[in-house]
């Protein structure tokens, strides 16, 4: 039978953990009571540095039941860095494990949909919201916008799903391989690979506590996906001085012929030459050393190159 991590990052949620500790308890006895997951499954709570009573909330749901486990970051480090911490620790100790967040507002009876999607093969399943009428307008858009942007980028991630997913111990295993500082896990686990499933849930209200995601959070996490995942801004610098060299060489005819023709002041045509030419040279060269930041970019990240999934060998 499969042993189940469900790991849930905290912080500051003193006001949800009574009620998601039983929810998650629940979905934990029903699948046991099914035999679906062994009974020694249980829930890590990662508390991310919080400043409220969410530490000691953990430590008497542990001492009260030991499905219950607890992880204590030493300090606040982010959601994604929080979620990973718990990961890494659980790797070894489960053969599946799900992330979800601990405000309730992903629908936790998923996670026996997600269990049965890894019995028939899958390693990764993604939680997906098919609905975002819970969300204000400006978070839905502001996400469908980031969205857009990060496939335009080039970044392959799964639309509407956030970090609820179940990942099996060898795609844990992988994901601990990438070793990079930025963390963006959404753009990083397809990276991954293996056989993937999608399941499809209603996204709620958070259950209690205002959202530890405010404005300025979620613009350095877009930014932190897009630079830690493209180097298009770069390049986009190189493209924009080929083009202006071009508008340099038609800038140029256009001013040489008035200049025969008598039309224009003197000094103009050598001032407005110059300009656009050396302007085309600056972003040219920016553009250059961009390219060669670029590479040492991808290469300090020291991403794995490849996943091998099985191989057939026999002495
Ligand atoms: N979280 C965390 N560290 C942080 C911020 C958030 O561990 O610095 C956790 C938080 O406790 C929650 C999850 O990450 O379980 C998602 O946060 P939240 O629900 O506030 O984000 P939103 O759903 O509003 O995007
Ligand atoms: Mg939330």
């Amino acid at each position: 039978m499969f042993k189940l991590a469900i790991v849930v990052p905290c912080y500051n949620e003193e006001e949800v953990l009574g009620e998601t500790s039983a929810r998650l308890k629940n979905v934990i006895d029903n699948m046991v009571g099914k035999d679906k997951i062994s009974s020694s499954s249980y829930v890590l709570f990662v508390n991310d540095g919080s400043r409220d009573l969410t530490w000691s909330i953990i430590t008497d749901l542990h001492e009260n039941n030991k499905v219950f486990k607890g992880l204590n970051l030493a300090r606040n480090v982010g959601h994604q860095n929080a979620l990973v911490s718990g990961l890494e620790f659980v790797v070894n100790k489960c053969d599946i494990a799900v992330s979800i967040d601990a405000d309730l507002q992903d629908d936790v009876d998923v996670i026996e949909q997600m269990v049965d999607q890894y019995s028939l093969g899958n390693d990764i399943v993604y939680g997906v919201r098919s609905s975002r009428d819970k969300d204000t307008f400006f978070k839905k858009n502001s996400a469908l916008f980031f969205y857009k942007v990060m496939r335009f980028l080039g970044v392959d991630t799964v639309y509407n799903h956030a970090d609820y997913r179940l990942m099996s111990s060898r795609a844990l295993k992988q994901l601990s391989l990438f070793q990079e500082k930025n963390l963006f896990l959404r753009g990083i686990v397809p990276l991954i690979g293996y056989k993937t499933e999608k399941v499809y849930y209603k996204r709620e209200n958070r259950f209690a506590g205002t959202s530890k995601y405010p404005l300025k959070k979620m613009l350095n996490f877009a930014l932190e996906g897009i630079t830690s995942f493209s180097v298009k801004p770069l390049r986009i610098i190189s493209i924009i001085g080929l083009i202006s060299l071009f508008v340099s060489c038609v800038s140029f005819i256009y001013i040489i012929v008035t200049y025969f023709r008598g039309y224009n002041i003197q000094g103009w045509t050598s001032l407005m030459s110059s300009l656009w030419f050396i302007g085309s040279l600056t972003l040219i060269s920016l553009g250059i050393i961009g390219e060669y930041i670029g590479k040492i970019y991808t290469e300090v990240k020291g991403r794995p190159r490849y996943n091998v999934e099985s191989v057939l060998f026999e002495d």
